[in-house]
């Protein structure tokens, strides 16, 4: 189910995140995802993987204890879901491929606190 509020836990997120904005992140908890905005396929696809990684509201609060804590399970994490979000633009929208990945890669080096850059991200999605 998508809702259109936070979690309760978003506060945790902004802390730990500084340059997430809660009118552009999209969260997942459990089989819930939440997001202000309307969310383009590719990003649902990239916010399954998150639901299957997670099963449920018990283990995806564990999940999200060690998203939080540890940047090797966050990496983990986010390049499963991003090379699911890839794979469906590349079998759906394949002319904007380059500019999905360009956008991803530039997300992925800039929200999750994980020290690499745009470049490294690119290559470690496709
Ligand atoms: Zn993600």
């Amino acid at each position: 189910m998508i809702h259109t509020t936070l979690p309760f836990f978003y506060p945790l997120l902004k802390l730990r995140f500084p340059s997430i904005s809660a009118d552009h992140v999209i969260v997942t908890y459990g089989q819930d995802i939440y997001s202000r905005q309307n969310l383009p396929k590719a990003l649902v696809a990239h916010e399954l993987t998150h639901t299957l990684q997670q099963k449920n509201k018990l283990y995806g609060l564990w999940w999200w204890v060690k998203y939080l804590i540890s940047a090797d399970f966050r990496m983990s994490q986010e390049l499963e879901a991003y090379r699911a979000q890839y794979q469906w633009v590349c079998n759906n929208e394949k002319h904007n491929k380059h500019l999905w990945l360009d956008n991803m890669a530039y997300d992925l080096a800039r929200f999750y606190e994980l020290e690499i850059t745009p470049t490294e991200a690119k290559n470690l999605i496709k």
